[in-house]
């Protein structure tokens, strides 16, 4: 039975994966993987160095104001709202990721080549990622958080100081949700990476706080339409179980008559 199968019919995916695939990722497809590779633009990672310098600015910012405006009392809904926050981070995650994989091609004008291109390169290179820098690695992620926490830091500074201390479970939620946004393909990256982490990657990977190796790996078996969650991973099983990502794309297909991942599976043939 083919791994995809096995977590479509409930069966626990880690354990059978053990059972069928290797322990390594499969050589990429490289004719495909080098095309995609050398469409990394000049424009792409100056897009995503600004990205890079605006999201440390604001979040240094708004870290600074939480610091400022934080009272001991706040801290019985600072925990849930910054769990909150990490949960939504996993879930838009794995919203994004299987928006990207599914749907549109990288012949969509500028957003294709720019947005659409390295989630096809992951598919058919998964260790293409643990060679980009931090920039390449982070960039688009830290670009999503910049409007979101630049509205958060004008909020503090037109609010009064009790409507500051009303909203502030709302704004550690949404400096949660932007760090782990942030965290995101980093922690990605790590989940592909064999060698040279940091034991304390290591053990939040194995304690599965954040992503772990085995557990992303079922993603990546072919045809990829699965286990899109990629921040902590832990949205993956319960939207497994729902049929969460299938119930969308029957949806999608009935209304379009557009297949998911056809673009997707055009690269894979790309020999
Ligand atoms: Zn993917
Ligand atoms: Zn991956």
């Amino acid at each position: 039975m083919p791994p995809t199968q096995q977590v479509k019919n409930g069966l626990s995916p880690e354990i059978k994966l053990n059972e069928t695939i290797a322990d390594k990722p499969k050589p990429p497809s490289k004719n495909g993987a080098k095309i995609l590779s050398q469409l990394y633009s000049p424009e792409k990672r100056l897009q995503e160095q600004i990205s890079v310098f605006l999201c440390v600015v604001v979040m240094t910012i708004h870290s600074i104001l939480l610091i400022r405006y934080f009272q001991l009392s706040n801290l019985t809904y600072i925990i849930p709202a910054m769990f909150a926050g990490i949960i939504t981070a996993d879930f838009a995650s794995g919203f994004v990721h299987w928006a990207a994989d599914s749907w549109g091609s990288i012949e969509i004008p500028v957003l294709g080549k720019a947005f659409i291109r390295p989630f096809r390169e992951h598919h058919i290179d998964p260790t293409a990622i643990t060679r980009h820098d931090m920039v390449e690695t982070n960039g688009d992620n830290f670009m999503l958080v910049i409007i979101p926490i630049a509205v958060s830091v004008l909020r503090f500074s037109t609010q009064t100081l009790d409507e500051i201390q009303s909203n502030y479970a709302f704004q550690a939620y949404t400096f949660s949700l932007a760090l782990f946004i942030c965290l995101t393909n980093q922690i990605h990256k790590w989940s592909h990476t064999y060698s040279g982490l940091p034991w304390i990657v290591t053990v939040l990977q194995d304690y599965h706080i954040i992503l772990p190796k085995q557990h992303h790996r079922i993603h990546h078996i072919a045809p990829h339409e699965t286990y899109f969650c990629i921040t902590t991973g832990w949205l993956n099983y319960p939207l497994e179980k729902l049929r969460f990502w299938v119930g969308l794309e029957w949806l999608i297909e009935r209304i379009t008559g557009i297949k998911p991942r056809s673009d997707d599976l055009k690269w894979a043939k790309v020999s």
